[in-house]
């Protein structure tokens, strides 16, 4: 299962796919105090990597940038 968004960090007005958060993702998003259940992060590409965008699937003022070790 995955949809498309707009993505804060990616920018522009496109929409890139996302994908639920995986293990790692969701251990990393718990540290911060939050609940991973139901976070998506974006699976778009970037020079650098991998978007490093993560968020509630349906509140993207709530998401959170993870950390560069997650690329
Ligand atoms: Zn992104």
């Amino acid at each position: 299962m995955s949809d498309t968004k707009h993505c804060p960090n990616c920018g522009g007005l496109e929409q890139h796919p996302f994908h639920k958060a995986v293990k790692d993702e969701q251990k990393y998003i718990e540290s911060q105090g939050h609940n991973p259940a139901g976070w998506w992060r974006c699976g778009n590409r970037g020079e650098k990597g991998r978007c490093l965008w993560v968020q509630p699937y349906f509140n993207q003022g709530a998401g959170l940038t993870l950390p560069e070790s997650f690329r």
